[in-house]
């Protein structure tokens, strides 16, 4: 029931493109708040006005606040200063999706630089840890609450080309299950959705901008969009409070 979202705030990282943006519109759809954080600061802003005509669309007199905050999640000191860039009516978050990550090229391992490396940890896993233990702090101390983690098939199936990516999946698996269980006492929700292929920036940037490399990805099948995925993540946060989606793996028809 999505009424359950009216009035919610929600908090999405890599809220500039693909999932992270379609997911944002979808909740200001649903009458939420939303505050949209990535490092492109035009294209937060280009997201945020879709989530504002999305929002007068609904015809909803709920929700309908929203704010684009340029943050690099691998960047520990803007994560810190994060609520001083978000306006004071918008600082209950309901719901932490963190969406943010990448793969930037799909080499065997001894061809990967070492800094991609880093950066794909830092963003991917670190990133995604720093802003779990600041928006948990405070679910416990109002004690409810909702994260959502975006894994990937990649973090149950690893696969050749996929060394760093798959390993950081795997971290966001661990780290989603882990923290499920240890909020189990608690009203705070954890999910970890775990898309297959899902054709948006990811699809090209994971080639290393090499377009027709990616369209053959796709050959046979039709895959996901962004779309289908930001209704999984709104679909989970519009249960029951008493129902925890614990995983959700989605992928296309005909993908092996
Ligand atoms: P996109 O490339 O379209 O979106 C990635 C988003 O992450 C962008 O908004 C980007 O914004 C943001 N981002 C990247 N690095 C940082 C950073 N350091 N700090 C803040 N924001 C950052 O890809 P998708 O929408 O496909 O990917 C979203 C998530 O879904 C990722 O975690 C990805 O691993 C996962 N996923 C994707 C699949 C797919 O096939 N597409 C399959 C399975 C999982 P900006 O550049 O403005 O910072």
């Amino acid at each position: 029931n999505a009424t359950r979202l009216i009035g919610k705030t929600v908090l999405i990282t890599g809220a500039s493109s693909g999932i992270g943006a379609a997911t944002a519109v979808l909740f200001a759809k649903g009458g939420a708040n939303v505050i949209l954080l990535a490092r492109r600061a035009d294209a937060l802003a280009k997201v945020a006005e879709q989530c504002v005509a999305a929002h007068k669309e609904s015809g909803l007199q709920q929700g309908g606040k929203f704010a684009s905050v340029q943050l690099d999640v691998s960047d520990k000191k803007q994560i810190a200063d994060l609520w001083t860039k978000v306006p004071q009516e918008l600082r209950d978050v309901d719901i932490l999706v963190n969406n943010a990550g990448f793969v930037k090229g799909l080499e065997h391992v001894g061809d990967i630089n070492e800094q991609e490396v880093e950066e794909m940890f830092a963003t991917n896993v670190l990133g995604l840890i720093s802003m779990t233990q600041l928006l948990v702090r405070d679910f416990k101390k109002k004690q409810s609450g909702h994260v959502i983690n975006l894994g990937s098939i990649a973090g149950i199936e690893p696969y050749a080309g996929g060394s760093i990516y798959t390993a950081t999946k795997h971290a966001v698996n661990a780290f989603s299950g882990s923290l499920l269980r240890e909020l189990v006492n608690t009203p705070i929700r954890v999910t970890e959705i775990q898309p297959g292929m899902v054709e948006t920036e990811f699809s090209i940037v994971r080639f290393r901008g090499n377009v027709d490399a990616a369209k053959k990805v796709y050959e046979g099948l039709e895959p996901l969009t962004g779309q289908d995925i930001a209704e999984e993540i709104v679909w989970a946060a519009a249960r029951p409070p008493h129902v925890n989606i614990a995983q959700v793996l989605v992928f296309p028809v005909n993908q092996a």
